[in-house]
């Protein structure tokens, strides 16, 4: 990987990494718990606790890709950066552009 490349890659983690906790505020914004004493009444609350399981979900899922995100910045200037930790091979440059989260080359994650 080119310093060059480098350099760009840390700018859109952090840009990622800033966008992340963003959105995790505002999803917990959206994930306060419903009072039982809510008068929305009966099919809205179930409504609302359905949707309160989504967006746990999905901030469950935004929190490991934050997690993942600072792993990556703080890796970003060692010399495994950008290394398939299975296979040991280079990721392809466009994977980690896309998703420089990733630990693994597009083989290996496909293949797991
Ligand atoms: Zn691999």
């Amino acid at each position: 990987m080119t310093d060059e490349t480098r350099k760009e890659l840390e700018i859109k983690i952090k840009a990622l990494i800033v966008k992340s906790e963003l959105d995790i505020f505002d999803m917990e914004q959206n994930s306060k718990p419903i009072s039982p004493e809510n008068s929305i009444g009966r099919i809205s609350r179930m409504d609302a606790i359905n949707n309160k399981s989504v967006v746990e979900a999905a901030l469950r899922n935004k929190r490991q890709k934050l997690g993942k995100l600072k792993v990556a910045l703080a890796n970003i200037d060692k010399q495994g950066f950008g290394i398939c930790m299975q296979c040991k091979n280079p990721i392809q440059p466009a994977r980690i552009m896309f998703m420089p989260e990733s630990s693994r080359c597009v083989h290996c994650a496909a293949r797991r």
